[in-house]
């Protein structure tokens, strides 16, 4: 039986007439039909925002972190319902999309603290007789627009934080896996979220290009590959909005002679191959100090890539799902091709792998490549799957260096046991996100996340206080309660 997305705008379901297929990753049969928004839906759920606006940005804090409480308690109960949701879309193993919900969670969580968050500060006797505070205030209607591989926890990330600030908002989730969002939505309906306070509007480009450009949204959240969030980035800016649009990654792990390898290559095999590669934090690119080590790693990880249980991401013993989609899988193996025209040595070769009983699924076997160069570009582009790419240098420096030359600063990581070699690598390295001895360092929520370079356009990270500071307009007033009236004007630059 097949199913129909639809889009959710002030507390309804909304069909339009313009359809895309969904396919199930794990069998690679088409499972159901997503609405695309056009700009009269486009339209229709701004409109929708803008009038639920004035109502609720004057619902108090106390009372939005309320509905917030319920909101985390209704995302609790229904943890494994979204869980299957996620893995039935994107493919991932329902263990890890319940963690990635769980990690949605864990900032609704953060959010239940907001009128602590939107706390001002405040100055007695700035001069004579005045006083002076600040506030923070919502911006209005915001746009999210998010990428297929965390269908839960990257809207998560964006639209409780917004609303808890008291912005209305759209979002707009990859048209690869919306199911997600829906439900998302039902469940802070459930929760007390007014109708047209959270809308959600399928699509791709077409909604897109309206969202970008539509003079009633203040604010953009964009995460997704770079080529879109640059251009997104320099669009909604350029018509006045303000716009944090994450990009793309190419996570380094460094390993230093010294390090524990047994800690560090299950470290690395877990992070690099786990949801398929298909993680903004995922391991990419070994950095392997000397080629004793080098040499060694290789030995160690070989019988790992080749041994991943891969399969379906229902069942249980399976470690790493399919890809997202069938023009993914290619996308991947040209990768994988070039890589060895470039002239890299494949030491794991997963292009021809195949589940039994499940061919035409968008399986691909672990893929290692090792002594690739830093001109190659399966080194230098964003491959998003799992093929993981073993960089030589001869000494820490260099590979400091090289990880802090690549375009992209999302992650990185350093095992060793050197104190003052992890110290140096996380002072000095050009990457907005550092594990040290820890291989996906994916900031918690009372942290804020986000990358440097080429990973982020844009100012303000998500959630945390930066978070805070994106979905808000600070204000700072003078007050003055003198209790004489005094007369005069003066034309001078009032000093204290
Ligand atoms: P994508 O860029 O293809 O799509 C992201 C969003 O943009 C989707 O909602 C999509 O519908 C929309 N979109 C696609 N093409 C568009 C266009 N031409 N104009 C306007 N909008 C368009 O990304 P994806 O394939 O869904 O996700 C994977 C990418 O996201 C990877 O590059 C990954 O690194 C990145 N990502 C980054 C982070 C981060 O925090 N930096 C987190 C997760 C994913």
């Amino acid at each position: 039986m097949t199913y129909q997305v639809t889009h959710y705008i002030n507390g309804e379901l909304i069909t339009s007439a313009r359809k895309q297929n969904l396919f199930n990753p794990a069998t690679g049969e088409t499972a159901g039909q997503v609405c695309m928004a056009d700009k009269t839906i486009i339209d229709q759920a701004v409109a929708a925002a803008k009038m639920a606006f004035p109502n609720w940005s004057s619902v108090t804090p106390l009372k939005r972190a309320r509905i917030m409480f319920k909101f985390k308690a209704l995302l609790e109960q229904h943890i494994d319902e979204l869980a299957q949701l996620i893995t039935a879309e994107h493919g991932k193993t329902l263990s890890d999309a319940r963690g990635s919900v769980q990690r949605g969670i864990d900032v609704v969580e953060y959010v239940c603290g907001i009128p602590n968050h939107l706390q001002g500060s405040y100055a007695e006797n700035i001069a004579t007789e005045m006083d002076s505070y600040s506030l923070r205030q919502p911006l209005g209607v915001c746009v999210g627009i998010t990428p297929f591989n965390f269908p839960a926890m990257i809207p998560l990330w964006m639209f409780p934080m917004a609303i808890a600030c008291g912005n209305t908002f759209v979002l707009k989730p990859s048209e690869k896996d919306p199911a997600c969002s829906i439900r998302l939505a039902q469940l802070a309906k459930e929760a007390g979220v007014p109708d047209g306070v959270l809308n959600v509007v399928q699509g791709d480009k077409e909604a897109v290009d309206v969202l970008l450009v539509h003079p009633d949204v203040q604010a953009i959240s964009f995460v997704g590959s770079t080529a879109i969030a640059e251009q997104i980035y320099k669009t909604g800016t350029a018509h006045g909005k303000r716009v944090q649009a994450f990009g793309g990654a190419k996570n380094h792990c460094v390993v230093m002679p010294d390090a524990d390898l047994e800690q560090a290559v299950e470290a690395i095999v877990g992070a690099a191959y786990g949801s398929a590669g298909e993680r903004c934090m995922a391991i990419s690119v070994v950095v392997a100090v000397g080629d004793v080590l080098a040499d060694e790693l290789v030995r160690r990880m070989q019988p790992l890539v080749q041994n991943l249980k891969i399969g379906s991401g229902v069942t249980a013993e399976v470690e790493v799902g399919p890809l997202v989609t069938a023009a993914h899988w290619q996308r991947v193996k040209a990768y994988v091709d070039l890589g060895i025209a470039e002239g890299a040595e494949l030491v794991v070769d997963g292009r021809s792998f195949k589940p039994k009983g499940l061919e035409k699924g968008f399986y691909m076997g672990g893929c290692l490549f090792d002594k690739v160069k830093p001109s190659m570009r399966i080194y230098k582009e964003e491959i998003f799957g799992p093929v993981l790419c073993i960089v030589r240098v001869p000494d820490f420096q260099t590979g400091l260096q090289l990880v802090s030359d690549h375009e992209y600063g999302n992650g990185t990581a350093i095992f060793t046991r050197d104190g003052n070699t992890a110290r140096t690598f996380a002072s000095k390295v050009q990457v907005g996100m550092v594990g040290i001895n820890v291989p996906i360092p994916v900031p918690v929520a009372y942290f804020s996340f986000g990358g440097w370079k080429r990973s982020l356009f844009g100012d303000l990270q998500m959630h945390s206080t930066t978070g805070v500071q994106f979905y808000t307009k600070l204000k700072t007033v003078i007050a003055r309660w003198p209790e004489t009236a005094k007369s005069g004007s003066s034309f001078n630059m009032p000093t204290h």
